[in-house]
């Protein structure tokens, strides 16, 4: 089984049941699946087969669902790309996968016709939206020539590729077999307990993986419905959840901070929601702690990676839920933490996290030597840091490229930065290194303050008994707002590219 012939199915059995909702546009399974196909006959009509790289460069709506799946069942590979990438950014990725078809927005046209000449394996270019003289998604959906026959699915075949965001060097292309996808939408599923009854809000960008396989393919897999949102907008997330009675969530943890900033709502407007999922970077516990309370809406966290398709880690639903940890091993997928010969440290000690499964990527397109660092005996090395307790429940400490040196000491950012958001007037917080003459690196804060009145003296006074000296920030910057990726994750990376101490 795989994904397209999963959404067949549900079309073929629950040909009415709403598969999504793009602000109150409803489509049904019978309606997707169609519109799938009649895109799959075009893409096949064009060449596009097996192993060929399709790009796609869409935001949040029903395009990307019809592009995705009609590239997938055309046994094509998708790329999906955010759309607001510089043309630079585009070069690398497009050049770098030899993308065959893009499928873009029409305000995209200007950046890609300066590209077009650069791009040897490209044959064509689709865009959503009309644009004269160029292929339109919806025109060649009206006509449909199903003579040609599709190729069949090989579970081992490269479905997606994803491009890391790179915090070192160039990004890396992931490449997700249909098995990898599959089975953790699968796992999702089982972990989410989500039925056929359930709707969840789609408002993490559609191109990253999180959202790509928690929000999209997962529902797929249930046959439940989604709530597709364009963008995020804390008060546009509440009342959409409120306005569609949807049941699941799933945000990353600034998401929940910035609706936890919304003076007006209330544990009302959420009492459709039976679970909220967050991932992607860690939850401050106190955060966890007062959404919870103040919303009555239970925040399970858990974890995952691109390369792991994405998630490896999930506080149980039913069970013990452990606030600060990522949870346990989900279905079929093996956690390990790890020293730097490979092999277990003892519960307790920080280590590296590794991981195993069916989810694990094939490997990164064209970087032979950068997959066998990266996966060794079938383990998936993270680049983080972990422990495990006693009871399997794993707790991210930071990223392996993130611990800061002080005179020696390990300072791990994330430990100063829960301390920090345990003070009522600060909003956000990052935590970097600097360089140091005497002590090699020193401990930088960022702060988003709710109030200019609070001073270093202050925040100093406040984390002095909780934290050992060397680990107290030397430096401390107040800014308006963190710098943050296209899925709302802080970027500790560009704090470290422009900071002055
Ligand atoms: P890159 O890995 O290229 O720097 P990225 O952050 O976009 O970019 P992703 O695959 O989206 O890459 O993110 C995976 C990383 O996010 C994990 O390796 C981990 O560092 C972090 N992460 C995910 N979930 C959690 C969590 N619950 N707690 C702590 N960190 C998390």
């Amino acid at each position: 089984m795989n994904l397209s012939e999963r959404l067949r199915s549900n079309a073929q059995h629950y040909p009415n049941s709403l598969s999504y909702d793009y602000l109150g546009e409803q489509v049904t399974y019978q309606e997707l699946d169609d519109r799938v196909n009649r895109f799959t006959y075009q893409l096949a009509a064009k060449g596009i087969g097996k192993g060929d790289v399709v790009a796609l460069l869409l935001g949040n709506n029903p395009y990307f669902v019809t592009a995705y799946y009609g590239v997938i069942r055309a046994g094509a590979i998708v790329v999906p790309i955010n759309p607001t990438f510089t043309s630079r950014e585009l070069s690398y990725i497009l050049t770098t996968s030899k993308c065959k078809l893009i499928i873009a927005h029409s305000a995209l046209q200007p950046v890609l016709n300066g590209l077009r000449s650069q791009l040897a394996e490209l044959q064509s270019i689709i865009y959503a939206e009309p644009v004269e003289n160029e292929l339109n998604m919806e025109l060649l959906m009206e006509e449909v020539d199903e003579q040609l026959s599709l190729p069949e699915l090989d579970e081992e075949d490269v479905a997606v590729i994803l491009f890391t965001s790179g915090t070192t060097g160039n990004p890396k292309g992931a490449m997700l077999t249909h098995r990898n996808l599959y089975s953790n939408a699968v796992a999702c599923c089982e972990l989410f307990e989500m039925t056929r009854d359930d709707r969840i809000i789609a408002v993490l960008p559609l191109f990253h993986v999180f959202c790509m396989t928690v929000c999209m393919n997962a529902p797929i897999i249930c046959g439940s419905s989604m709530v597709i949102m364009p963008k995020f907008s804390p008060v546009d997330v509440v009342n959409t959840i409120r306005d569609t009675r949807a049941t699941l969530f799933a945000g990353v943890p600034t998401m929940y901070n910035y609706i936890m900033q919304l003076p007006n709502v209330s544990a009302a407007d959420f009492s459709s929601l039976r679970l909220a999922v967050s991932g992607g970077a860690p939850i401050p516990v106190s955060l966890l702690e007062n959404f919870s309370e103040r919303f009555q809406v239970q925040i399970q966290e858990g974890y995952g990676l691109s390369e792991a398709s994405p998630v490896t880690a999930f506080n149980p639903i039913r069970g013990k839920r452990k606030p600060g940890s990522v949870g346990l091993n989900i279905p079929s997928v093996m956690n390990m933490v790890v020293d730097s010969e490979g092999l277990e440290v003892p519960r307790g000690e920080i280590g590296e996290l590794i991981v195993k499964g069916p989810n694990v990527m094939k490997g990164y397109l064209g970087m032979p030597e950068e997959t066998s660092l990266t996966i060794k005996d079938d383990w998936l090395y993270t680049g983080d840091l972990a422990t495990m307790d006693e009871e399997g429940y794993i707790y991210i400490v930071d990223r392996k490229k993130d611990l800061i040196l002080v005179g020696g000491y390990n300072v791990y950012p994330r430990e100063v930065e829960e301390v920090l958001y345990q003070h009522p007037a600060i909003i956000e917080a990052a935590v970097i290194g600097v360089p140091d003459e005497q002590l090699g690196e020193a401990v930088k804060a960022y702060i988003v303050r709710k109030d200019a009145a609070l001073m270093d003296e202050e925040i100093r006074a406040f984390l002095q008994d909780k934290l050992v000296k060397y680990k107290i920030p030397k430096y401390i910057e107040y800014i308006a707002e963190l710098p943050k990726n296209s899925s709302g994750k802080i970027l500790r990376k560009s704090l470290r590219e422009t900071t002055v101490v």
